[in-house]
């Protein structure tokens, strides 16, 4: 069994054996761990409803986080597009609300599901359950897709670590959001390639987005950097649709967002001595923080 590293060596080993990445990946991952396919993917399927389960709780929520740094804003949405409907419709109102709500989740130590991490939690869920809702996505196709969506977050850990703290927050939120892209690119039919394509236009814009979490606490500017980041991926996805590809090789990419990663300054990576963290506000929330403590 080949274990496929880089997305050169996913799509050809995908283009040999006549396959789709989400059947090289879990082939892979039960070789690897000495399981059998139809186990993997009940796991995967509990974790969709995990991510089910989250949202519903978030959209429900308008309970502040512990230190008060967030929460509410996912009810202030829903009421919003209640009195006035999104420009880009439906889809778009679900998307950011359902990526809001489980970021808000996560931030009240709420049950969430890590994708690839927990301040990134909001964006892959947010793509994949709209869709689901909207689309009327099979079970099996929520699978896939997630399993898709897992291959290229594990393609990319291959070669950066997904931390803030390790490569600031295109590592995160940025590799949530080239997930999401493929997620979305595989559920409306897109090609293997499309799929990555997807995955890298996302990624590639958003190089360098740094981790600078005020107060330490992963909620500003985290919780909303998920709607953002999971609307990123639809554009992502629709370029990648209509056949546009990146010119910078996928693998190149990759190796560009870790190098970004090397090359960040450590104040902008998880530690919070630069960046949103020490502004002005952001110095005076530390100390109203610490003094409520
Ligand atoms: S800013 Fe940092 S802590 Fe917040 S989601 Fe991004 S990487 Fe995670």
């Amino acid at each position: 069994m080949i274990i496929t590293e880089t997305f050169e060596e996913l799509l050809s080993e995908c283009k040999k054996n006549k396959q789709s990445i989400y059947e090289q990946a879990q082939a892979e991952e039960a070789f690897v761990q000495d399981l059998a396919v139809d186990y993997l993917r009940d796991i995967v399927y509990r974790n969709i409803c995990a991510m089910k389960e989250c949202i519903q709780n978030g959209i429900k929520s308008k309970e502040l986080s512990k230190s008060g740094l967030s929460g509410g804003d996912c009810k202030k949405l829903q009421a919003h597009f209640k009195n006035s409907p999104a420009l880009f419709g439906k889809f778009f109102e679900k998307i950011t609300v359902y990526a809001l709500a489980s970021a808000e989740e996560n931030a009240r130590m709420g049950k969430i599901v890590a994708c690839p991490t927990a301040g990134s939690c909001g964006i892959v869920p947010a793509v994949l359950i709209t869709m689901v809702e909207e689309e009327n996505i099979s079970k099996d196709i929520q699978i896939n897709g997630l399993i898709t969506a897992g291959k290229i977050g594990q393609v990319i850990s291959n070669k950066v670590r997904l931390a803030g703290a390790a490569a600031g927050c295109q590592a995160e939120c940025g590799v949530a959001s080239g997930m999401a892209a493929g997620l979305l690119t595989y559920l409306r039919g897109g090609s293997n390639e499309k799929v990555v394509y997807a995955a890298i236009l996302a990624i590639k814009n958003i190089l360098g987005l740094t981790c600078d979490p005020v107060c330490g606490l992963v909620e500003v500017p985290c919780v909303k950097r998920n709607p953002f980041l999971a609307v990123h991926a639809v554009t992502a996805s629709e370029m990648a649709l209509a056949g546009i590809v990146s010119k910078i090789p996928p693998d190149e990419v990759v190796d560009v967002l870790a190098r970004t990663g090397n090359l960040m300054s450590p104040v902008l990576k998880e530690t919070s001595q630069g960046g949103l963290a020490k502004t002005k506000t952001g110095i005076e929330l530390e100390k109203q923080l610490a003094d409520k403590l």
